[in-house]
């Protein structure tokens, strides 16, 4: 099989030996050095007396230096080129977490001719060239690092484990199935119109194609808001305690709380967790008619962030501010705010009264924000799309499936259809980093951190 870097086009010269920190920041109890390359076993010949141990297998050594100092007595683990992560021979060291520790040992190695500090996501970057994860699956990895919910986790666990890149891939397969069936055709030309028998089966393909990407499409974001966070945008008149609310939320004084109306002009963002899933709280622009150019435009990001955001905190202080608002519209709490003040009428059905600034009614708050994403996430299924870039691979590739199907309906010839099959499984492929424009592999391998 076609490793990623012969579809990349890559030379084939002998490659860096990589050496980073794999572990978090010293001191702690140990740290695991990683190094990858050809030049691992040279290098242990020259600083591990005791040698390698077998592959897989850990053993303590003593590694020294050059000047035949002991760097430190360290568990040494060996997984040879073929099956390692990267592909090529990796050695791991388990060293004392001392930051002197550290320095030594990597001072050791970057010494040595052909080893070199990592870049950030070069080791899975090197897994990926050796074809041993997919694009996706190195993202999936990427966001495994980063998760801190559980939700985050176990959905970079199914990324990792090739979810995604199954899912393209077979809808890739059944795209180039259609491809060859097309170009059958083509290469018959005494047919003037393409034959039934291709239309048919291709176009039943393509048709069900068509309702899959669709289908993955409306998935209200979801998993890409338990990868980045649900938006919840806290709205409403000036002064009705939208700020306060938010420092409130947020724990911390966020936002600036003043009683003069218009002071929020930006939207201010705080990350959060709720019922184990992150959120990010948007402090908004008071909605009201102004002449003031900032604030306008304020209120005009605020009413964006409003629409964007999967659930809106509508905030007022009496009814005759809480008409209905044309941001309003999705999900939305209604929450009447200043609750210690005391109110003269009626609760609407399905408020929520609170004080921000005396904090009651906050907890009410964060349990009906619980029940809201726990409502949001039930029933989820196995992640389809979990960055933007998979958003727009996926629409690509669904525009290019309409058009083939429409000009194979109107009988406009099967090279014209080939073009938009062949463009749709383009697409997908750029997904699965099949084939890899350098500027994507970039950004993907960039948001990891070194020694990963
Ligand atoms: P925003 O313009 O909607 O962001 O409102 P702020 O949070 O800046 O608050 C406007 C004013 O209302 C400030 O003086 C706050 O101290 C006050 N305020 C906010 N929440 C409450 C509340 O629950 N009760 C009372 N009495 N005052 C509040």
């Amino acid at each position: 099989m076609d490793t990623a870097s012969d579809v990349l086009g890559m030379t084939h010269s002998i490659p860096d030996t990589i050496c980073a920190l794999a572990s978090g920041t010293p001191p702690a109890g140990i740290a695991v050095i990683r190094i990858s390359g050809p030049g691992v076993q040279s290098w242990v010949v020259k600083h591990i007396p005791g040698g390698l141990p077998k592959a897989h297998n850990a053993r303590i050594r003593k590694i020294f230096d050059t000047d035949h100092v002991i760097i430190d007595d360290a568990l040494i683990l060996f997984m040879p080129a073929g099956a390692s992560y990267t592909g090529e021979d990796v050695l791991e060291l388990h060293v004392h977490g001392g930051i002197a520790v550290i320095e030594h040992a990597l001072q050791a190695l970057t010494g040595f001719p052909g080893i070199r500090l990592a870049d950030p996501g070069e080791f899975t970057r090197r897994a990926f060239e050796a074809g041993r994860l997919d694009l996706t699956q190195a993202e999936g990895i990427a966001d495994l690092i980063e998760a801190e919910t559980r939700a985050q986790k176990m959905q970079a666990i199914a990324q990792a484990e090739g979810v995604l890149g199954k899912l393209y891939d077979g809808w890739r397969a059944d795209l180039l199935k259609s491809l060859s069936l097309l170009e059958l055709s083509v290469d018959f030309p005494d047919e003037s119109e393409v034959p039934v028998t291709v239309t048919v089966p291709v176009l039943e393909v393509l048709n069900s194609l068509q309702s899959a990407l669709e289908a993955a499409l409306q998935d209200g974001y979801l998993h890409q808001s338990v990868r980045d966070g649900f938006r919840i945008a806290i709205i409403g008149r000036p002064n009705v305690g939208k700020s306060t609310l938010l420092n409130r939320l947020a724990k911390r004084e966020a936002a600036i709380v003043t009683d003069i109306p218009g002071t929020t002009r930006d939207i201010v963002e705080v990350r959060s967790q709720i019922g184990g899933h992150i959120v990010w709280f948007a402090d908004t622009a008071g909605l009201r008619e102004t002449a003031d150019k900032v604030e306008a435009e304020g209120i005009r990001r605020a009413e964006r962030a409003a629409k964007q955001a999967d659930l809106r905190l509508y905030m007022y202080t009496n009814h005759k501010e809480a008409g209905l608002h044309p941001a309003l519209q999705g999900d939305t709490l209604y929450i009447r705010n200043k609750a210690d003040l005391g109110y003269k009428d009626e609760l609407i059905r399905g408020e929520l009264q609170l004080s921000a600034r005396d904090g009651d009614g906050i907890v009410d708050l964060e349990l009906r924000l619980q029940d809201w994403l726990e409502e949001k996430v039930k029933g989820r299924t196995a992640p389809v799309i979990t960055r933007a870039r998979h958003r727009k691979g996926i629409e690509t590739a669904l525009a290019h499936i309409i058009a083939a199907q429409e000009i194979l309906q109107q009988d406009l010839g099967s090279e014209l259809a080939a073009e938009d099959v062949r463009l749709a499984a383009r697409a997908l492929s750029g997904l699965v980093g099949e084939i890899g424009v350098e500027d994507i592999l970039g950004a993907v391998f960039s948001e990891f951190c070194i020694g990963k």
